[in-house]
Order: structure tokens, then sequence, then C-alpha cells
């Protein structure tokens, strides 16, 4: 089965002047499959990565996310189709700074409104803890390290148990110790809950030990 599958992508940028960022871009993805996005800076990574999440809708082409066209959505729908199926870390974690930690994992689901606060709750603790953070959870997010938000970002993607986990080098601001961490994470909700990971990542270790590796280079997938 499909996770996601894009088809003959073109995106363009208008400033400084017009300029093609993603070149017929095509590729499919498999429910549980756990994929690398690797490229020199500056290759396109960001850029399709913001529109697979669809929060970047200006693109040509056809993109479909769990058996649903989200190409032409209106906002509205897009953003509670987000909310729902897909989990995001953000490459600068975008945490609500003045908000605890705990609070920063539970919004999204308390924004879908599946289940009931005390369970969110309890998910939000267990998620915690599962990425070592237990202890800090009535912080403000502001107030721990900067690897400590980007693992609480990651709890935060996987709160709504997402069919569809996208980072953009998730774990770029974490030692090794803590890389393997969230990679044997990853790779658990992939084997076991058959949750798709697509992660940017620079980290050679990391992408050899996904299912596959999609090179970008100059707008294109090389491999
Ligand atoms: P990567 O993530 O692989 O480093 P990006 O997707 O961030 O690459 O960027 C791809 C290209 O698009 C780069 O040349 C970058 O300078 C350019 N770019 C990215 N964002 C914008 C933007 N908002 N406006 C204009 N050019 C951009
Ligand atoms: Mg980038």
């Amino acid at each position: 089965m499909k996770a996601l599958s894009i088809n003959h992508i073109n995106k363009y940028f208008y400033e400084p002047e017009k300029f093609q960022v993603l070149k017929d871009v095509s590729f499919e993805v498999d429910k549980g499959e756990f994929v690398a996005v690797v490229g020199k800076s500056g290759s396109g990574k960001s850029t399709l990565l913001y529109l697979l999440s669809t929060m970047d809708t200006d693109y040509e082409g056809q993109i479909i996310i769990n058996d649903t066209l989200v190409t032409g959505l209106n906002q509205n729908k897009l953003s509670a189709f987000r909310n729902e199926h897909i989990g995001f870390v953000f490459q600068f974690h975008y945490l609500l700074p003045e908000f605890s930690v705990l609070d920063n994992v539970m919004l999204p689901a308390l924004k879908l409104k599946k289940r009931s606060k005390e369970e969110i709750k309890h998910k939000a603790l267990d998620l915690l803890d599962l990425l070592g953070i237990k202890g800090h959870e009535h912080k403000k997010a502001s107030k721990i390290s900067g690897g400590q938000q980007q693992r609480v970002a990651i709890a935060r993607a996987l709160i709504n148990d997402p069919a569809i986990i996208m980072g953009d080098e998730p774990t770029g601001n974490l030692d090794s110790k803590n890389t393997k961490i969230v990679f044997e994470i990853f790779r658990e909700l992939a084997k076991e809950k058959g949750q798709t990971i697509i992660a940017v990542t620079h980290d050679d270790e990391f992408a050899a030990n996904c299912d596959r590796v999609i090179e970008m280079a100059d707008g294109k997938i090389i491999i």
C-alpha cells in the first residue's frame, strides 16, 4: 500500500528572479517505509518536504497522501488533514516558547478532539518519557536545551499517531546517543505500527540504516 505518491512536481521561486527549485519530481513511498532524503545544501530537500507536508501549496503536479489527493484542497481542509495524518518535525523546532513542554506536546491532540484530555496527557507523558524528557514537562519550552527542544518537537509530531512522520533534520541537534534513540523510535513505529517516516538527514549512518535513500541534486531526484 502506498502512503504517499507525488507526480511530476515542479516548483518555482520568483524572488529575486524566477528560479525552478523542483524539477519534475516523482516518487512513491510505501506504507511503513522509512525513507531518508539526502543531498547537498540547496538541492531542494526542505522545499520538497514543505510540499509533502501540505504546508506549501504553490506547486505544479499532484500529491496524494493516504489515498487522498491533497493538491487543490482548501486551507481549512488541508490544515485538518495535516493535523490528523502528518507529524512534522521542523528543522528549527517551532515549539511555543511560552507554553510548557507538556502543553506543546498535547496541543495537536487537543485540536483533533479524538481523545479525552486525560488520555492525551497520558500519551504525551509516555512520549516524553520515551524521548528522555521526563521531569521537564512543566518547564517552559524556552527553558530547556536545544537538544531537549528537538526531542519535544518529535514527541509533539507523534502525539496523534500520524500515518506519516516527516522531519527536516529531526536529529540535527542531537548527540549520537539521542540520535540513536530517535532512530530506533522511528524504526519501531514503522515496523510495529506501519507509520511511514520521511526524514531529511545529513547523517550518513542514519541514512544508511533507513529502508531507502532518496538523493536530491539541483531540484531533481538522482537515486
Ligand atoms: P536544502 O534543504 O536542500 O538545503 P532548500 O529547499 O532549502 O534546499 O533550497 C533549495 C533552493 O531554493 C536553494 O537554492 C535556496 O536558496 C532556494 N530557496 C529556498 N527557499 C527560498 C525562498 N523562499 N525564496 C527563494 N529561494 C528559495
Ligand atoms: Mg534544508
